[in-house]
């Protein structure tokens, strides 16, 4: 009997080990497979948040993130890592997710090494390079490597064709995110400690309206940060309002906040939230304000209002389904949606609807069926 295939999961930052973690599951689950992981960790605590949490113990772990590392060492540093790894490992394929330098280079490394590459979450496009900068041209390098794509959605299976990528290579299976929103849901309604460090929030802001934030893109350090700030502090203003804000550990979030919001009784910065104590937080919340890209997935499937702080999204279906909007990082601009939520309850049921344009829960038992078939 021959050995087992081997197949190398490769991430390195908190979406990709959140939307990869129900893959593996599913991966071992399907059998035949011999899966190993490898984490390059280019973030570390966040990534590591999630691994606690799903039980994810990886093989490989390389370790390289530095604080304030530029983009051109992490880049080399992946490459020649993630070189070695697969000289050591020959893996008979590498899958990759998303759009991360981990993603980009991970695909570059197998494809010098002439190994298959599955990419998760392919064919999201916002069609502009300097939106999300610089994950638009990070995911679409993986493209023409791939030679299996695992679009979450017809619109991104779409975009891969239009690329000239063969449709046989090509499966819309939804995104995994959901398979991990589903079960880390059904995990905290048979443990509600697991998210029961926000006990102490629901009986600080019980009564108030509570909006979600977060922020974290590149593109709106500097002058967007300031405006998302401003907003932040008006909307405060109102008694009837209470703000949750997991901050980001980039320090550039942290700098805009101390310098223009500074400390209010109703908004609470806090640390990020490992990955329950965040799905409570987005069901807790009345209206979700973010420029995250998993975040505008997970809104929609629980029927949240996105108050989305871009100019353009690679993530079209849940402003097409209704349930985001996207609105940039002028202050006024965010002030003025956020109240109008607040304040016209037709606008907020038009928007409060749940949807699942991005998956039905089962993307990764598809990608896993797909990965064992392979002759
Ligand atoms: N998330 C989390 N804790 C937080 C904020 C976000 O677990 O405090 C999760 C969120 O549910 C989503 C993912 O992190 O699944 C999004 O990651 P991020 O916003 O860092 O990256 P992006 O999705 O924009 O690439």
């Amino acid at each position: 009997m021959s050995a087992p295939r081997k197949i190398l999961v490769i991430f390195g930052t908190r979406p990709e080990a959140i939307k990869l973690f129900p893959v593996v599951a599913a991966l071992r689950e399907v059998g035949g497979l011999d899966v190993r992981t490898c984490i390059t960790a280019q973030h570390r605590g966040l990534l590591d948040q999630v691994l606690a949490i799903a039980g994810l113990q990886p093989d490989i772990d390389l370790d390289l993130m530095e604080p304030g590392q530029s983009l051109d060492r992490l880049t080399a540093r992946l490459l020649t890592g993630l070189g070695e790894v697969m000289d050591a490992e020959k893996p008979d394929r590498v899958i990759v997710q998303g759009d991360t330098a981990t993603a980009m280079v991970g695909a570059l490394a197998a494809y010098y090494r002439k190994v298959p590459v599955g990419h998760v979450e392919a064919g999201l496009r916002s069609g502009d390079i300097w939106q999300p900068w610089p994950e638009e041209v990070n995911r679409r390098i993986v493209a023409p490597i791939a030679d299996q794509h695992f679009a979450p959605t017809e619109t991104a299976a779409q975009a891969l064709l239009r690329e000239n990528i063969d449709p046989a290579t090509v499966h819309v299976t939804g995104n995994t995110v959901i398979d991990a929103l589903h079960w880390t849901h059904s995990r905290i309604a048979a443990d509600p400690s697991m998210a029961a460090g926000l006990d102490d929030i629901a009986a600080r802001f019980a009564g108030k309206r509570l909006i979600l934030v977060t922020t974290h893109r590149r593109e709106n350090f500097g002058g967007g940060m300031e405006g998302i700030a401003r907003a932040l502090g008006r909307i405060a203003d109102r008694p009837d309002t209470a703000i949750l804000f997991p901050m980001h550990p980039n320090p550039n979030v942290a700098v805009a906040m101390d310098a223009i919001l500074g400390q209010r009784d109703n908004i609470a910065r806090i640390e990020p939230l490992d990955y329950p104590h965040f799905i409570r937080a987005l069901e807790m919340a009345e209206i979700v304000l973010s420029d995250s890209g998993g975040v505008q997935e997970e809104a929609p499937a629980l029927g949240k209002p996105v108050l989305v702080m871009r100019e353009t999204t690679e993530r079209p279906e849940g402003v097409v389904a209704g349930t985001a909007k996207l609105i940039g990082t002028d202050a006024d601009r965010i002030v003025s949606e956020i109240f109008t939520l607040l304040d016209d309850s037709s606008a907020y049921s038009a928007m409060a609807r749940a949807h699942n344009p991005f998956g039905d829960g089962h993307a990764s038992a598809r990608i896993a069926r797909i990965v064992a078939d392979e002759r």
